[in-house]
């Protein structure tokens, strides 16, 4: 294993409870103002030793804490994300949506492909239609390149589906079906997820941690366990991108030995994510957009041909799951994900996953933000909150503390 390097105190924890440590730990006496207990061996080598790592907190995890429930649709593409340039009536329409459950991952990097089509056309002033993840992103980096950026949105963060999004890296989900996974499309995908990942790297440690890294905790009943029916079976096989591409970006996972945990789980692995805490991301995203002159305009786009009437003769079209209705294109399924977040509580710092549970949890800022997935979620684009999803989703997370 290598080691935890985004989080000493992660890192601190895994050192004692490696090879027997944290057995070791309980028998040494405690530290006492910092200072080592006396020896009767006054030449004993100084030596070095660690407090007991404070326990994780237990979730209250109760229908009555939800404070919030959230629907959306992933705009899947078993091509993966359309990045393109199509001539309209003398403009330039540079495509750029289909992000999948990947758009906030990926989104400065398909920011710096879609810039690269409209940088080909020389403009200095550029509009971009949509204000989510991808149209944001796409605006600010245009902006930072030197262009005047005009934003055409009917919705505009946080009431666009990005905002409803769970906030992890997740740069491979559903981004696109393996059957498509040529290397040329593997190619640009890493360019992308390598080129956000180190964006984010740049948020980090900001006021309100729009960008965090926290330690999460992947769950299993041991060897031969499966996955509890999630969606799968009605899914296509998606591209396997990340194991294989990205290895390299993330801590490895630790095991951890029976007892040093609050998981009623036959088997813990601890690893660190980035989390998106997508509401003061955004306002971040936002203010820094309007800060560098950036204008955005309230609209709704009918028909595709309307792109092209627009003052800019460069235009991306960042649209989302809008782009399915506005282009007539069937190529973008909506895959409907719900998420419910508890009662923010102090010293839930950590996620956890468990396939067999279905069941997924991440530590935000705003709530602990608790998935529901469902069998049905492929290719349905009903955003109706379904309260009995995720009090079920709740009740099963109230088991693994049991
Ligand atoms: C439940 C769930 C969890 C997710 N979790 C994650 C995650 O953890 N990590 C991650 O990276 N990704 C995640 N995703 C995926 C991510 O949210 C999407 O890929 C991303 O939001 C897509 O962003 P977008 O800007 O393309 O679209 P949107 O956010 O939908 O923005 C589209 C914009 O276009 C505008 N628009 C659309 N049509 C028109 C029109 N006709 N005229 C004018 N304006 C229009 C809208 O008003 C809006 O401003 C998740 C998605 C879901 C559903």
């Amino acid at each position: 294993m290598r080691s935890d390097p985004a989080d000493p105190a992660s890192g601190r924890r895994r050192f004692l409870h490696a090879a027997g440590a944290s057995a070791l730990a309980l028998a040494m006496p405690p530290l006492l103002g910092g200072c080592a207990t006396t020896t009767t061996r006054a030449a004993a080598a100084p030596s070095i030793r660690f407090a007991q790592p404070a326990p994780l907190v237990a979730i209250r995890a109760s229908a009555d804490r939800i404070i919030a429930i959230d629907v959306c649709t992933r705009p899947f593409r078993a091509q993966g994300p359309r990045i393109e340039a199509e001539r309209m009536d003398g403009h330039t329409i540079v495509h750029c949506y289909g992000h999948g459950g990947a758009g906030w991952s990926l989104s400065w990097g398909s920011a710096e492909e879609a810039l690269a089509l409209v940088r080909e056309t020389g403009v200095t002033e550029l509009a971009v239609v949509g204000c989510g993840a991808i149209g944001l992103t796409t605006a600010l980096l245009a902006q930072r390149s030197g262009l005047q950026v005009r934003i055409y949105a009917r919705d505009r963060l946080p009431q666009v589906p990005s905002a409803f999004a769970t906030g992890v890296w997740s740069p491979a989900s559903r981004i696109a079906a393996a059957e498509h996974a040529t290397p040329a499309f593997e190619a640009q995908w890493e360019r992308m997820a390598r080129t956000s990942f180190h964006s984010f790297q740049t948020l980090l440690g900001l006021p309100g941690e729009p960008v965090g890294w926290h330690d999460f905790y992947w769950l299993s009943d041991g060897p031969g366990s499966r996955r509890a029916n999630a969606g799968e079976d009605r899914e296509p096989r998606y591209a396997m991108l990340e194991g294989r591409l990205l290895d390299d970006l993330t801590p490895d996972t630790t095991r951890l030995s029976p007892g040093s945990h609050p998981f009623a789980a036959a088997s813990v692995r601890r690893t660190s994510q980035p989390v998106f805490n997508l509401h003061a991301y955004a306002r971040l995203l936002l203010a820094d957009f309007l800060q560098l002159g950036g204008t955005i305009e309230t609209r709704t786009f009918h028909a595709a041909r309307e792109l092209a009437t627009l003052r800019e003769t460069t235009v991306v079209n960042a649209t989302g799951y809008g782009a399915r209705a506005l282009l007539d294109d069937a190529s973008v399924v909506p895959v409907r994900g719900q998420t419910a977040r508890l009662v923010p509580q102090a010293g839930v710092d950590y996620g956890l996953g468990y396939g067999r549970r279905n069941l997924f949890v991440v530590p935000r800022a705003d709530g602990i933000l608790v998935q529901a997935q469902q069998p049905t979620d492929y290719g349905n684009a009903d955003t109706t909150p379904d309260r009995a999803l995720s009090e079920a989703a709740v009740a099963r997370l109230a088991e693994v503390f049991a």
